[in-house]
Parts: structure tokens; sequence; C-alpha cells
């Protein structure tokens, strides 16, 4: 087995069977995550990325299975802030020291085009990153928040499991998904996608092809979350996702993706006491933190369990670092562009 951590470790390839290798034998666990860990530092250094988080509104259209936000949970209330509150958020954010914002919603067409284009240039003003996670849009929507100054694009694909996509997504259409992504790359933004790991009917076999596609798309960014049934949705009584299997796939996408940003997610935190330190061990150089306010950080209810919901964003600032220095790496200075230390 380890002549396919070595492979990867000095070609950065592998193929379907190499990955499923990984992703079936436990025993290589420990390996496999000092073999990213060793990557991730010589490509990237000990920086770890901090981007602020701002989760806008819980309102989404969609229904997709797994989520909480979805259109039929009627046990959520729901939440939009105003242009004026999302940028004042995005100043408190850049005064506690983040280089990145990230603009989080649900697919909320009170955001029209011209709503967002306005949000994005008053938080491009203050010199920063943007990042913008709004789930499907047009190609003159993309090219109107690209011009507006928006630099990254957040939209995992899921799965790259067909069948499965359209099971988690009704009426969402796979093919639409795969061009979103498309055209994001196209209008020359920062991509970032991921999957959810633990999907009822989900086999190895389908993670490692989405493995693949990330590799094949070259990808700027890749979110591996771990799935987490929401009481609220129609998978509650589903099994979920395993924390170490999440963790292997992130490092796995760390091996083929040497320089990619990788971000230790909530989720991994919320199923593992420490799971963001720990993922940043196996690969992971990026933390997301939460800089929504008050009771907004408990109705943003992707899942149950989320972490730090009832913390301020200055405690989290000061958490995270903390997190971060305790294990010798450092809180990054620069916007962490993809290869940027
Ligand atoms: S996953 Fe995204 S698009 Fe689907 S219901 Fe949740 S917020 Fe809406």
């Amino acid at each position: 087995m380890n002549y396919i951590l070595e492979k990867a470790k000095n070609t950065h390839d592998l193929n379907k069977d190499e990955i499923i290798r990984l992703l079936k034998d436990d025993s290589i666990s420990e390996s496999l995550f000092e073999t990213a860990d060793y990557v991730r530092e010589k490509t990237l250094g000990n920086s770890v990325h901090l981007r602020g988080l701002i989760e806008f509104t819980n309102i989404c259209k969609r229904n997709c299975m797994y989520c909480g936000l979805r259109r039929d949970n009627e046990n959520l209330k729901r939440y939009r802030l105003s242009e004026d509150e999302i940028v004042e958020l995005a100043k408190k954010a850049v005064a506690y020291g983040y280089k990145t914002i990230v603009i989080q919603g649900g697919e909320d067409d009170y955001f029209t085009k011209d709503r967002m284009v306005s949000i994005i240039k008053r938080i491009k003003s203050f010199d920063v990153a943007l990042t913008l996670s709004l789930g499907e849009k047009t190609f003159e929507e993309y090219k109107a928040f690209k011009e507006a100054g928006a630099d990254r694009y957040l939209i995992r694909i899921e799965t790259t499991d067909k069948k499965l996509y359209n099971d988690m997504d009704p009426e969402m259409s796979f093919e639409n998904r795969l061009d979103c992504i498309k055209n994001l790359g196209i209008l020359n933004y920062e991509v970032g996608t991921g999957i959810l790991v633990g999907l009822p009917n989900q086999t190895l076999e389908s993670i490692a092809d989405d493995i693949l596609y990330f590799k094949k798309i070259n990808a700027d960014m890749i979110g591996i979350g771990p799935f987490i049934p929401n009481e609220d949705t129609p998978l509650k009584d589903a099994h979920g996702g395993n924390f170490t299997l999440s963790l292997k796939v992130m490092a796995i996408t760390r091996l083929l993706l040497p320089d990619i940003n990788i971000p230790a997610t909530t989720a991994m935190e919320s199923l593992s006491p420490n799971g963001r330190t720990k993922a940043l061990q196996c690969g992971a150089n990026v933390v997301m933190p939460n800089v929504t306010e008050g009771e907004y950080r408990r109705l943003y209810a992707l899942y149950p369990g989320k972490i730090c919901v009832d913390d301020t964003p200055l405690k989290c600032r000061g958490c995270i670092t903390s997190k971060i220095t305790r294990i010798n790496r450092v809180v990054s200075d620069t916007k962490g562009f993809r290869g940027q230390r």
C-alpha cells in the first residue's frame, strides 16, 4: 500500500483503483494523513488562511434532501440580513483581521443581480478578497458579480454520481450544476467545489470519481463535509458520514491537488471535538470562522450540532487563532489565493 502513497506524494496522480484502495483500507489512514500533511507543508508552508463567513440569508427556494434550509422545512425561523447589515458585518470582520470575506446564503431570489452587485462593490472597497456562495446563477449573473469585484465562488457538486445527485437534489439538474462550475472557471473565478461524505447509497467508487473530478477540473478550493442528518429533513433517520472517511477524502484530495485551498470544515468539528485541528494536520490549510452575529448563527441550521452558535465573532477569532498556534502553524497575513502562503 505504501507504494500508492509514495506515488501520490511524488506524482500527485492516482487512478481510480488506487484511490478506492486508499479509501477502503483503514490500516493506512495515519500514513495517508501524514503524507497529506507533508505535501501541504512542502507546498504551502505552515500558513493557515482565515475566511470570515457571513451567513446572510437562510431562505432557500431549493429542496435538497439533506439540508436544513430546504424550502419545505417549516420548523425553521427564516431570516434575511439587509444590505447594510451584511456590509457592516464585513467591515467588522476586516477589523478583526480577516483578509477574505465569504458571503453565503440559500438560493434567495430577493438578492437580485443588482442587489448583489451593490453588496459586492461595497465589501470590495475594504480591500479584501471576496468569496461568494450563492448557489446556481446564470452566466450573466456570475459575470456581473465578477466584474463587480468578486474573486472566488464556492458551489459544491455534492456528488458526481448523477443518480445519487438526482435523488438528493430533486428538481435540480446535474448538468446545470456542472455547467455552473464550468462557467465560473471560464469567468476566471477561483472555483471551489466539494462533496458531502456519507450520503445514503453513496459508494467508495463514487467518492473516488468525485476526487478524480476535482483533479479533472483543476478546482482551486475543495470543501469536504461529512453528511450530518438533520431532524427536519427527509433524511433524518439516515446514518450520516464518518469522520475518518471524510478526513481520508480530504487527505487524498490534498495529494492530488497539492497547492489548492482546503478548509478544515465546521462540520468536521461538529462530528469530532478538535475536528478542525485534526483536519489541519491531514492536509487542510483554511478555516472559515463564522462572523455572523446573534441568533442568526443558530438559524443558519444546515445540520444539527453546529459548533460555536452561541459565540461571538470576536471569541471565534481568538479561539481559532489559539488552535492554530498550538499546532505550530501561523495565521497568514495574505489574501490566500491558490498557492499563496
Ligand atoms: S443545500 Fe443549498 S440549495 Fe440546497 S436547500 Fe440547502 S441552502 Fe438550498
